[in-house]
């Protein structure tokens, strides 16, 4: 008698081990044969009972089965309630062909339905805790996951120019210091551009506030059209001013990106009746090193507005480049 319940228990557990172990997992088919081996293992305690009435008038191994596993499992309610169910009905209708005895028999069905009961109840408090349980944790990893989505959509906010939409000045001090962190340890090149409006006081005084805003977002958009490798970092160095930051790049290829962003901005034809050219034009300052560690990036920013200062003595509208060294 034991065998039949050894063997289908070390199969089940055998099984259990191998199907943890696989990629590719069945969750459902492997909880409804785990339910047919509770149903087995109820059954098994059920005929246990019953063959061993013929030499003594315990039940006590039906009713250990029914409350372990109404105990140990988390069954759902109809599930457990067909599963005790079915079992105290087959052992009230059975008992009498094993059992000659009328009071043995009537406590041991009294004793089972008791115990029925008992399962039952205890079946359905376990089941409901596990459910609320559950789904408390569910709620509590859900609210978690939205914070955090939240939180990287603060920190990305915070990171932003409202005005443009490109980074701002927050985040460029950051990325400025760990590009030429990098750059340091690569010992590569790194270059910086700043790009700042001709005449924009002008242009605001004739067009208003509302049209220079307008401008600056156009002007925005032939930066990005140009700085679009995965390191290029552009962002708003503050009022009418940009700052570009291109990882690995030298000077001349520095000046062609910044050359092309100045046309950019003039085959706009943006009007400005101040400017010489009659449309708004940009003047930018670059400069290109590979960084050493007894240089400052402060340093190197600075440089890049000497360029630009001297871009705006030479007439404006163009590209003025400051190499240090390559
Ligand atoms: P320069 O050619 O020498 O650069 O002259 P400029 O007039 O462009 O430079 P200045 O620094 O004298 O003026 C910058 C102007 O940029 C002043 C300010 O009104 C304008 N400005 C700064 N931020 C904004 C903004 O967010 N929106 C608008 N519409 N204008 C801005
Ligand atoms: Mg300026
Ligand atoms: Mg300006």
């Amino acid at each position: 008698m034991h065998f039949f319940l050894l063997v289908p228990t070390l199969l089940i557990f055998i099984g259990l081990i191998y199907a943890s172990r696989s990629s590719n997992r069945n969750i459902q088919l492997e909880s409804i044969i785990f339910k047919l081996y509770l149903v087995y293992c109820v059954f098994w305690t059920l005929f246990f009972s019953l063959l061993s009435q013929s030499y003594s008038d315990q039940i006590t191994v039906f009713q250990f089965g029914i409350g372990f596993v109404a105990i140990i499992f988390f069954l759902d309610p109809l599930f457990s309630l067909i599963l005790y169910g079915s079992a105290t009905l087959t052992f009230v209708i059975s008992i009498g062909y094993f059992q000659s005895s009328l009071s043995v028999v009537t406590s041991d069905i009294l004793n089972s339905s008791y115990m029925f009961l008992i399962a039952w109840i205890a079946s359905i408090i376990l089941y409901k805790n596990f459910v609320s349980d559950y789904q408390l944790k569910r709620k509590v990893s859900d609210q978690v996951i939205e914070l955090e989505d939240l939180n990287k959509k603060l920190e990305e906010l915070s990171n932003r120019d409202s005005l443009t939409g490109i980074h701002n000045r927050r985040f460029f001090d950051k990325q400025v210091t760990d590009e030429w962190t990098l750059a340091l340890q690569q010992n590569s090149i790194l270059a910086i551009a700043i790009l700042d409006i001709d005449g924009f006081k002008n242009f605001n005084d004739k067009y208003g506030h509302l049209e220079g805003d307008d401008v600056l977002k156009r002007v925005v958009g032939c930066i990005q059209e140009n700085s679009k490798r995965p390191g290029d970092v552009c962002a708003r160095f503050g009022g009418e001013e940009f700052v570009l930051l291109l990882p690995k790049t030298d000077i001349s290829g520095a000046l062609l990106v910044c050359e092309k962003i100045r046309s950019d901005v003039e085959k706009l034809k943006i009007p400005h009746l101040n400017s010489p050219t009659g449309y708004l034009t940009v003047s930018i300052g670059i400069c290109a090193l590979t960084p050493d560690s007894d240089e400052n990036f402060l340093n190197f920013i600075k440089k890049a507005d000497e360029a630009l200062y001297e871009a705006k003595t030479l007439g404006k509208n163009r590209v003025v480049a400051l190499k240090l060294r390559d």
